[in-house]
């Protein structure tokens, strides 16, 4: 399997080549050269493997520079009971006949993010090991990503992550989940400004190519093909939990924001699942619902960027879109290079009324926006019903899907969060806080560990060039050790 760009200015590469990168030099995403399919007898002989064995015999068909030995090696050390608190990794729970929750959210950060970035982090761990570099990731969170990314790893030898998060403005829960971490490979930066400010310095440094080379800087955001591909293993999954036979169709609601997840669904089903409905949900940052409801993809500008109840999903526009035009266009990369020379220049584009918008039926999208009275209102029913506790984001998620629900179509909504991340609209939902999971009691209080800086990507530079010369792995970094519960 080689990968190309979504652009057309890309040499065929093998997997390990795109793992580490960010953009392909195009400006376009990777995607693999074509779709392997399933065959309904495969599908069938897979209703009986546990979660790393399908996670293999799905992965393997699109990674062929690992060998099979260490690729199993790989995954049976991710998907484990003791990182994921069941054996099933992503338990599937029945609200009634044919509504099913798929439990997505069970990882160490208690988010739907941990299933891909847990795998990254071993295949980052593995790569490098290969070649005796290391790796410094530089990121900007607002919420999910940061822990999750942090999480994956921590402790992990040859990988430092220097995680920018704006100064006060992550939920204590979020900001204790990364901040509390001891391993001297982790290094939180609190910005005093706003999250818009900690990606433009992720993007100065990242353009900053002979830094970039120099330092060895990459990054883990939500385009990197392999968390797409992580994920697609849950649909897999998902499918064979909520049906008895391959005869069966399944609809998925995907609460989505960078459009990462709901991809991986739609890879899914190009690779012969039988998905009926891809049902993408946004909240009041409707950039997607617009798009699939009437053909023109507008994004915005960060100005028109509301901040939300399900803030994971307030995205001004979605950065993996550009993998689902590729397929839509039919791999047509000049198109897709036309309609994003539009879109990089702040612009938007039409489909409607052209052959493009015509094909859309064969995908099987359809989309709804959510917004914070009916994310409320859901999350009370959803309590009221079933007595089902689910989070703000999965709340949108269950509200669009259920629009869209069909007679006789088994609906299986991702759980992308867990309602304790999102305590504040819990307690206006149902007046009373959500219940923590064991082992989580005291993390707000737990020492934090992080500098504050100001939002200036020379002074991030500094600090990184500092951090890594000093680095004895093992010993905590001298400078972080002092700013112990500093002022955030
Ligand atoms: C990241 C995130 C989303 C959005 O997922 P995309 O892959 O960006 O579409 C939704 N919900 C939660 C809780 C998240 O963390």
């Amino acid at each position: 399997m080689r990968y190309i760009s979504t652009r057309g200015g890309m040499p065929p590469k093998k997997f390990s080549q795109i793992l580490l990168a960010g953009l392909a030099p195009d400006g376009g995403l990777a995607m693999p050269e074509a779709y392997p399919a399933v065959t309904a007898a495969e599908l069938e002989a897979w209703r009986g493997l546990d979660y790393p064995a399908l996670a293999f015999e799905i992965v393997s068909r699109f990674v062929d520079d690992i060998s099979a030995a260490d690729l199993r090696g790989i995954l049976a050390r991710t998907y484990t009971a003791g990182a994921f608190r069941s054996d099933e990794i992503t338990p599937l729970r029945t609200l009634e006949p044919g509504l099913h929750i798929l439990g997505l959210s069970n990882g160490p950060t208690l988010a739907f993010k941990d299933i891909a970035m847990q795998l990254l982090g071993n295949l980052f761990e593995h790569a490098l090991a290969r070649t005796g570099e290391d790796l410094n990731i530089l990121g900007a969170t607002s919420g999910d990503t940061g822990p999750s990314a942090e999480h994956a790893m921590r402790g992990k030898r040859g990988i430092r992550v220097f995680m920018l998060s704006p100064q006060g403005k992550m939920s204590r829960f979020q900001t204790a989940q990364m901040f509390s971490l001891k391993e001297p490979n982790i290094f939180n930066i609190a910005i005093r400004g706003v999250f818009d400010d900690c990606q433009d310095i992720v993007k100065a440094v990242s353009n900053d190519i002979t830094f970039k080379q120099r330092h060895r800087i990459g990054t883990v955001n939500s385009i990197n093909w392999a968390r797409i591909l992580a994920q697609v293993v849950y649909y897999f999954k998902g499918y064979l939990a909520a049906t008895t036979s391959n005869a069966e169709q399944v609809s998925f609601a995907v609460p989505s924001g960078n459009f990462g997840n709901v991809c991986a669904g739609h890879v899914a089903r190009m690779m012969g699942l039988p998905i009926r409905r891809l049902i993408v949900a946004t909240n009041e940052n409707d950039v997607l619902d617009e798009f699939f409801r009437t053909g023109c993809y507008r994004p915005r500008a960060t100005t028109e960027t509301v901040h939300t109840s399900s803030p994971s999903m307030d995205i001004s526009k979605a950065s993996n879109f550009e993998r689902f035009i590729f397929d839509l266009s039919g791999r047509d990369t000049a198109r897709v290079k036309e309609l994003w020379r539009a879109v990089d220049k702040g612009g938007a584009f039409d489909l409607s009324g052209t052959p493009l918008w015509e094909r859309m039926a064969d995908f099987g999208f359809v989309s709804g926006a959510s917004n914070h009275a009916a994310r409320i209102a859901t999350i009370r029913e959803t309590w009221a019903r079933y007595g089902e506790l689910i989070d703000p984001h999965t709340a949108d998620g269950l509200k669009v899907g259920q629009a869209h629900r069909e007679e006789g179509v088994p609906l299986v909504c991702l759980e992308t969060a867990l309602p304790v991340k999102f305590s504040d609209s819990i307690v206006e939902a149902l007046g009373r806080e959500p219940e923590r999971p064991a082992g989580y009691e005291n993390l707000e209080s737990l020492p934090q560990r992080y500098v504050v800086m100001n939002a200036d990507s020379d002074a991030v530079k500094a600090f990184i060039v500092e951090q890594v010369a000093g680095q004895d792995w093992g010993t905590p970094p001298a400078l972080l050790s002092g700013a112990y519960g500093a002022d955030v």
